[in-house]
């Protein structure tokens, strides 16, 4: 399988440089050049499978000749072994043809374990076939950093140094990064906010001689290997529920738009999915624009969904590039119109193919509160706000036809403990696995914010690794 830039001026690349490689040269997104697609037959095949063998199924074509089948079917057996339910991606009933699929039994509790702990071992594996080493430098306002720090932890050929803005993640986001106490992770706390750390991290990797000399990656959610893992569980979901003889339709609390577009992805592939539903919080840009047909920027503002206060879904330049007909040079030029007047409209034709299928629904703060409650008093689950969202927009856009609705929980509720007491009454409590987070030591270097120093600091300690 070869992948081409959604900006047409990169070069087309293999799987395992499409990994590496995250952002395109041109400045575009990486995407396979053509779908694989699996026959209903082939979709029957997956009912009653496990997790693992439905996720290798999926994802070995996407890899290609790039890993072995063998060396890849025990990688991503390895992956989800480490999970904390056998079912990996569990189903439960929430009402008549309503389900909920939970993707938060992975070691951080959010969904972005199921890809990123693979991701992970790709690296370790790609890179050991190249002899070579990279350097993961991230900043996270949370749930990133901790599932970076958890898929990175002990790989060979990696190191990892994690940013966050001191003071200002939760306790538990905190401790899931600083109780790591692998040699190869690295937590630095700025004295300073979010934007803060991103800035120093652009700025290391716009530093060219610095970039290459460390061999700086990153692990962002516009790497394609990501959006791949987050595609096997749509599968899983419709073969638990009867694909290919029934529809399906998904709901998805959604950020930067990578784990709703693994849904696309899916369905691309073959999986009948009749509709996806968006999910938002008062950061409502992605819903704005399928409603109205125009994608315009606001300020972003902090809410109790805190992984999806995002303002630019990165991930939606794939979507565009399909409602485009794969023509990069007029999606090219309307992303940077777009970049520079935080505002574009992509043309009627392509809005009307996009809202065939995508929905877009938002919850303020008080909605989702409103939606924790209504759900653990009508069917005593408790959700995490991200979570919540999504039920809630399925809910309200789900049309008859649209058969069998599936929404995704994006977080277990002990990660936002406070917003979930607040709304329900009724404080959850951490899985067994990690309910001695509180008294792990922690480990983690305070700096300020300059970049001389954090990367005087990130070079001190590669040195010090080099010669142990
Ligand atoms: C990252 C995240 C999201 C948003 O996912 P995208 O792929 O960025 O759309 C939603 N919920 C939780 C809990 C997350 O951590």
């Amino acid at each position: 399988m070869k992948y081409v830039s959604t900006r047409g001026r990169a070069p087309r690349l293999g799987f395992a440089e499409v990994l590496l490689a995250g952002l395109a040269r041109d400045g575009g997104l990486y995407v396979p050049e053509k779908f694989p697609r699996l026959a209903r037959n082939e979709l029957r095949a997956l009912q009653g499978r496990a997790y693992a063998e439905i996720a290798a199924r999926v994802m070995s074509p996407f890899v290609g000749g790039a890993i072995p089948r063998a060396a890849f079917e025990r990688l991503v057996a390895e992956t989800y072994a480490g999970f904390g339910h056998a079912a990996v991606a569990p189903l439960k009933q929430l009402g008549p043809d309503r389900w909920l699929m939970e993707l938060f039994h992975g070691p951080t509790l959010a969904f972005k374990d199921y890809a990123l702990q693979l991701v992970g071992r790709l690296f370790d594996h790609v890179l050991a076939k190249l002899g070579e080493r990279v350097t993961i430098v991230g900043a996270t306002s949370g749930d990133t950093g901790a599932a970076a720090i958890e898929a990175c932890r002990d790989r060979e050929r990696v190191e990892i140094f994690i940013l966050h803005p001191r003071g200002r993640v939760s306790e538990v986001q905190r401790r899931q990064m600083t109780t790591v106490r692998s040699a190869n992770v690295h937590n630095i706390a700025i004295e300073g906010t979010f934007d803060d750390c991103q800035d120093l991290v652009k700025a290391m990797f716009n530093d060219l001689a610095f970039r290459d000399r460390h061999r700086l990656a990153a692990v962002n959610s516009i790497n394609w290997a990501r959006i791949m893992a987050q595609v096997p569980y749509y599968f899983a979901a419709g073969a638990s529920l009867g694909a290919p003889e029934r529809a399906l339709s998904f709901a998805v609390p959604t950020g930067n738009f990578g784990n709703v577009y693994a849904g696309y992805v899916a369905r691309r592939m073959g999986l009948p999915i009749r509709r996806l539903i968006v999910g938002s919080n008062r950061n409502d840009i992605l819903t704005r624009y399928l409603r109205r047909g125009v994608m315009a920027t606001a300020k972003v503002v902090p809410t109790t969904s805190p992984s999806m206060d995002i303002q630019v879904s990165s991930n939606f330049e794939r979507l565009l590039f399909e409602a485009w007909n794969r023509q990069s040079a007029p999606l090219a030029a309307a992303m940077e119109g777009f970049r520079r007047l935080g505002r574009a409209d992509f043309g009627r034709e392509r809005w009307r193919r996009i809202a065939r299928l995508f929905a877009g629904f938002r919850l303020d703060d008080r909605g989702t509160a409103g939606a924790i409650r209504d759900i653990h008093r009508s069917c005593g689950e408790l959700l995490d706000p991200h979570s919540a969202i999504g039920v809630a927009a399925g809910e309200a856009l789900h049309r008859p036809g649209d058969g069998a609705l599936v929404a995704l929980a994006t977080a277990h509720p002990a990660k936002f403990p406070d917003a979930v007491a607040a709304a329900a009454g009724v404080r959850p409590a951490l899985p067994a696995r990690l309910a001695d987070l509180f008294e792990r030591p922690e480990r983690c270097t305070t700096l300020v914010n300059d970049l001389a120093g954090v990367k005087a600091f990130v070079t001190g300690r590669l040195n010090a690794r080099a010669r142990p």
